[in-house]
């Protein structure tokens, strides 16, 4: 098996130190079923370190109000703390202002409001908008509820045999109809990256804006939005060490600027009377209700606590685990790696010969290796591989590859025990 060729190069593993890192995770130090927690699935969600648990508690128990409208003092701490949270998206991304980020509840969310307030008023029936096969259904839904809505066309970027975009394919999809081309950074049911920055010249070129899905690039990865020039950048906290239920659309400030309201109510507005109503300045005509503020500074919590760790030493020693992991499972008698992109990071998802993957994961489990089974939200892309769905171990900075060594000998046992 040829190996994982990286974009970043390993150095910083030998600086970096896991078991440091472990001991900042408290999830970490259970047993489960007798056997040490091995937590393969942080590509579902990852675990949370003490920094980020203790900002939440003190938050809460300290600091707690609502944001932007108090005249007193909690409520002017509760406002730096949520607006110092934003402040430390825009540096962490590299966005040109706090303007530019807009808290949302996630992902999904994110990519709901660029189709519903960008490309919904922009679109008319047979309109296009590109996508690729790979894409979570978060990027995919969206998208078809506007076609249900405006009559809009819906192209697919298609993938190759080792998960990777067809860009010539691409290439040929953008035409003068083409609004919008969206997809996903890091793909997290293949372990693909996307040769995004290329994609976005070629879309540029036609003068058509690009959406990047980053939920699983954004922790592995290190992002620099003005670097990649994409419009449009979406990412949820609960991937990158940070609490669910908050995440992050990062857009161009003059797109957002042109864009109406997603959500009506308070927050986004400057002035109300019943014949007219002016919005709040960007990024707030975005962020209509109460905000997720305990969220967004345990997010801004998280993006210290990855600052610190260092982000290129975390995507060097997860390249590292993902080569040894990807040899390692290799050795595994009928085993399929489902996705074999030249550039890939922190998942490796695979097939067992005749083996469901819902087994895998009980038998997994009842070792304390918790990974996943099923088609992790991509199933056009399960089909386009033949299989309703693979086993998926997903890593984090915290994982070792004496876990991977378990996860190795588990599935063998898995073998063993349904043959
Ligand atoms: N896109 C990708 C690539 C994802 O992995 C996920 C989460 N599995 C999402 C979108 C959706 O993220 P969320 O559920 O946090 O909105």
């Amino acid at each position: 098996m040829s190996m994982v060729e990286h974009p970043v190069a390993l150095k910083g593993v030998d600086t970096f130190d896991v078991n440091k890192v472990r001991a900042d995770f408290p999830a970490l130090k259970q047993q489960i079923h007798g056997h040490p927690l091995v937590y393969l699935d942080s590509g579902a969600t990852a675990q949370k370190p003490k920094s980020v648990i203790e900002a939440l508690e003190r938050f809460y128990a300290h600091d707690y109000a609502n944001v932007h409208r108090a005249v007193h003092s909690l409520g002017e701490r509760a406002t730096q703390a949520f607006e110092g949270a934003r402040e430390k998206v825009k540096t962490f991304i590299h966005a040109c202002s706090t303007r530019e980020i807009v808290f949302v509840r996630g992902t999904t969310e994110a990519i709901n409001l660029v189709a519903q307030s960008f490309a919904r008023p922009a679109v008319r029936a047979g309109d296009e908008i590109v996508l690729t096969q790979m894409e979570h259904h978060s990027n995919i839904v969206p998208w078809q509820l506007l076609r249900e809505q405006t009559g809009i066309v819906l192209r697919v970027v298609p993938v190759n045999d080792a998960g990777e975009l067809v860009i010539e394919e691409l290439e040929k999809l953008i035409n003068p109809r083409t609004r919008l081309v969206t997809l996903v950074h890091l793909s997290n049911a293949l372990g693909t990256i996307n040769p995004v920055r290329r994609i976005i010249e070629i879309a540029h070129a036609a003068k058509i804006p690009v959406l990047l899905d980053g939920a699983q690039a954004a922790p592995h990865l290190g992002v620099d939005v003005q670097d990649l020039d994409c419009d449009f950048y979406a990412f949820s906290a609960h991937k990158l060490y940070g609490p669910s239920g908050i995440g992050v659309l990062y857009a161009k400030e003059e797109i957002l600027d042109a864009m109406p309201p997603y959500h009506g109510g308070g927050e986004m507005i400057r002035y109300v009377s019943f014949d007219k109503t002016e919005y709040n300045d960007l990024p707030y005509k975005f962020e209509a209700g109460t905000p997720n503020i305990a969220g967004a500074v345990g997010l801004g919590a998280a993006i210290d606590y990855l600052n610190t760790v260092g982000v290129e030493r975390v995507t060097a020693y997860e390249n590292d685990l993902l080569d040894y992991a990807t040899k390692a499972v290799g050795t595994v008698p009928g085993l399929r790696i489902i996705g074999t992109a030249h550039s890939k990071a922190s998942i490796l998802s695979f097939d067992l010969d005749g083996v469901h993957p819902h087994d895998i994961g009980t038998i997994l489990d009842r070792q304390g290796i918790a990974v996943r089974a099923g088609h992790h939200c991509a199933m056009p892309v399960m089909r386009r591989f033949g299989v309703p769905a693979t086993t998926r171990a997903s890593f984090g900075m915290y994982n070792t590859r004496e876990e991977i060594d378990a996860l190795v000998a588990g599935i063998q046992k898995a073998r063993e025990l349904i043959r």
